[in-house]
């Protein structure tokens, strides 16, 4: 990106977030980059005038021309508008990768002081639960779907080598729940290690989520780089924030082809608003991660100094020095300022390379199978019953068509025929119906006849077609189901 002027859109948001911008803006402008704000709103006072998104057109326009944001936290209300204005934003312009580095700060103490942790974690940012696809399926029953596309996989998988490379990193932990969920989680991982082997210098390793956890608590200092799904990313960060020092340090990027989303991984904690007692450091930390991504190396690894000068002259917020020792939020400001051009003698400042978004072919972006056929279909109905009356009694509506019913599962378990299972069944039950013979496609005409057939006794809500691509199948089967007939 070239070093001449730009305009950046400037978020201010919600609580804490006008205090943390203006600490950000004012070391931006202290290392005399040749920025312009363009000053947008989102958030609180938007859902207040009835834009149910929380983010105004004038906003979108803004962002549409300019492509870089720097972001305060915006408030998610509760009681009115449908979703985060925060989620929006990503979705709106596919920020698809959260970068979320931490790293440990001279003088903050915390049970970790001394083990060296510096790592990033790379979390896929649109996909996963946080689409947000809820129904409710039976008046007792919700459901959210999790869906990951081979795409995003691929973009995110991508997005993290890059990220290792331009850092100096030397390996990348794909973190997954691929044991329980093989084809959503499983996807990640797959493409994650056909992408590994076009980054011969990075060590590409897989590890379990929880086990993730349990590894960043115990040896947090083995990762440098973790790249997860949505959720997973989520959770993982804030343990990752929590290990060296809180939230008041956590910076983060919002990356997409397009657009770029730069704000702290913090919230509006609306009891400190206007107080000037928070730490700062992480929006104006985020403001370097924002400089980098422009192409001013030097003046992101000046504001670096800056604050780790600062933090070991013992010059501390209420968050880590408590009351009594604490500096304001904007004294604490000045002091990065006037640290700028100073080096750390402590510690140390990565060195970083520019950092490009990874684009993809269409090729990498889409599969293509050469055979494909519907093998079944699960049909979810809603039932106050037994698993045997159920079972018994789609057995004898089924009859003369090309199906027969394989099980039937409740909650995730086999419950028809019995394996035995002490399931606590509900009012949902997942039927599954499989070809009668071994070749052909199952089709849409049967299907709608078992729905016609069903319908006529039970609510049915849900329909999923069991595929089968280039004779593998596309689907899970349930707890206690096996192979045969
Ligand atoms: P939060 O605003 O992050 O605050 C949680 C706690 O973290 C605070 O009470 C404070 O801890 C500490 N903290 C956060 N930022 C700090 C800072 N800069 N300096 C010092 N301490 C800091 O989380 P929340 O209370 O769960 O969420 C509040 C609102 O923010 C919600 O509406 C939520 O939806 C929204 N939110 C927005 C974003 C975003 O815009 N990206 C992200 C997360 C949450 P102590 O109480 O221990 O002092």
């Amino acid at each position: 990106m070239s070093k001449s002027s730009r305009t950046i859109t400037v978020i201010p948001g919600d609580g804490i977030g006008p205090e943390v911008v203006q600490a950000t803006q004012r070391v931006i402008q202290a290392t005399g980059v040749p920025l312009e704000w363009e000053e947008r709103e989102a958030g609180m006072n938007v859902f207040k005038r009835g834009v149910a998104s929380g983010v105004p057109k004038e906003t979108i326009d803004s962002i549409t021309k300019t492509r870089v944001v720097l972001k305060g936290p915006l408030e998610t209300p509760v009681g009115f508008g449908e979703k985060s204005a925060n989620v929006t934003l990503r979705k709106l312009f596919e920020t698809y990768g959260n970068i979320r580095p931490v790293r440990e700060f001279p003088g903050v103490q915390t049970p970790f002081s001394g083990r060296g942790i510096d790592l990033v974690v790379v979390r896929e940012n649109v996909e996963d639960l946080y689409a947000g696809i809820e129904h409710m399926q039976t008046p007792s029953v919700a459901q959210c779907l999790k869906l990951i596309s081979r795409k995003g996989c691929e973009k995110i998988a991508r997005m993290a080598f890059e990220v290792a490379r331009a850092e100096g990193r030397k390996s990348v932990h794909c973190v997954t729940k691929s044991n329980i969920m093989k084809l959503t989680e499983g996807m990640l991982k797959r493409t994650f290690e056909e992408v590994a082997t076009e980054y011969p210098d990075i060590v590409a390793q897989h590890i379990i989520v929880d086990n993730c956890a349990h590894q960043l608590v115990r040896r947090p200092e083995q990762f440098e780089v973790l790249v997860t799904t949505n959720m997973n990313g989520d959770i993982l960060s804030d343990l990752t924030s929590g290990l060296i020092g809180g939230l008041g340090f956590a910076p983060s990027a919002n990356l997409g082809s397009e657009v770029a989303i730069f704000e702290a991984v913090h919230g509006s904690a609306p009891k400190y608003a206007g107080k000037n007692v928070i730490n700062p450091t992480a929006l104006i930390l985020t403001g370097a991660m924002m400089l980098r991504f422009l192409g001013f190396l030097d003046e992101a690894m000046d504001v670096e100094h800056a604050v780790l000068v600062t933090l070991e002259s013992g010059i501390q917020t209420r968050d880590i020095a408590g009351d009594a020792k604490a500096v304001s939020t904007s004294a604490y400001t000045d002091a990065v300022i006037g640290n700028l051009g100073k080096r750390s003698t402590q510690t140390y400042v990565r060195a970083y390379k520019p950092f490009t978004i990874p684009t993809l072919s269409k090729a990498q972006a889409s599969v293509t199978v050469n055979q494909r056929r519907d093998i079944g279909v699960d049909i979810f109905v809603e039932a106050d019953t037994t698993p045997n009356e159920l079972g018994e009694h789609l057995t004898e509506l089924v009859a003369n068509l090309p199906v027969y019913l394989k099980m039937i599962s409740n909650r995730g378990t086999k419950v028809y025929q019995s394996t035995g299972a002490m399931t606590d069944c509900v009012d949902h039950w997942r039927c599954r119906f499989m070809l009668n013979e071994s070749t052909g496609t199952l089709t849409d005409e049967t299907v709608l006849a078992l729905l016609t057939r069903i319908g006529a006794h039970y609510r049915w809500m849900h329909v999923e077609k069991l595929p089968e691509f280039d004779g593998k199948v596309g689907f899970t089967r349930a707890q206690g189901e096996d192979e045969s007939r």
